[in-house]
């Protein structure tokens, strides 16, 4: 940093103490404290590594997830309410926090190291009038960073063309109906592409999404997610 800046920028922290991202700890740098940092853990091993379910022993996928055929997901870790990476998301989601767009960025880079090279990187489109509400689309702005560390191209591919109620209210097949046909693709010949989203749960909207892009020409979908949420009980993952 440039010498001049320097003492303003200790001026800058004076006036405007750090804190960390999770707890609000005052810190000296940085966006996390030590103990947030320590808890922003990746998939334990044992754990599926695209839904996120205990699966235990050695193998990656848990068999839901190696039968579904729409697209192969890889998640950074579990979607637990009151941790680190669940209260990074909602930040991100409800509070507007978009400085938190790199560090997460940064950890779906971390996952990216697993899947097979993209052509082109994707996201989970939201309802327009959704998105006019909020200002942004948390999956874009993750995509749009993944993009620049990689050098890949981002591309909008797909919009959300139906109107849909929150999956979490619905039951089984009420969850399949909602979805189906509620996005469409743009033409695309590209042989991989990655598609980006905060949080899974029951992998419904992936999969919709992935049969899109399949529809419009893409060969082969790589779905990447911060956080797999586990389906409260007595809904099953393949819903
Ligand atoms: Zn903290
Ligand atoms: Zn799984």
């Amino acid at each position: 940093m440039d010498s001049l800046l320097k003492p303003l920028n200790g001026l800058l922290h004076l006036i405007y103490p750090l804190h960390c991202a999770v707890c609000e700890t005052p810190i000296e740098q940085n966006q996390l404290c030590f103990k947030c940092e320590n808890d922003l853990r990746p998939l334990p091993l044992g754990h599926c590594f695209q839904c996120g379910q205990w699966i235990g022993g050695s193998a990656t996928r848990c068999l839901t997830c190696v039968e579904e055929m729409a697209y192969s997901g890889f998640c950074y870790g579990l979607y637990e309410e009151t941790k680190p990476l669940a209260m990074l998301i909602q930040k991100l989601k409800y509070r507007g926090d978009r400085g938190l767009i790199p560090l997460l960025g940064e950890l779906l880079f971390q996952v990216s190291v697993s899947a097979p090279q993209p052509d082109l990187i994707t996201f989970v489109p939201m309802q327009k009038r959704r998105q006019r509400q909020r200002g942004y689309n948390q999956a874009e702005l993750l995509a749009k960073d993944l993009s620049e560390s990689l050098d890949v191209a981002v591309q909008s591919l797909l919009a959300k063309i139906k109107k849909t109620k929150p999956q979490a209210a619905l039951q089984r097949r009420e969850r399949l109906i909602n979805l189906e046909h509620a996005f469409v693709a743009r033409p695309c010949d590209a042989q991989t592409v990655w598609l980006i989203d905060d949080v899974r749960t029951t992998g419904a909207t992936l999969r919709a999404c992935a049969k899109a892009l399949k529809d419009a020409g893409v060969t082969q979908v790589v779905a990447l997610t911060l956080a797999a949420a586990l389906p409260p009980k007595g809904v099953s993952n393949s819903d």
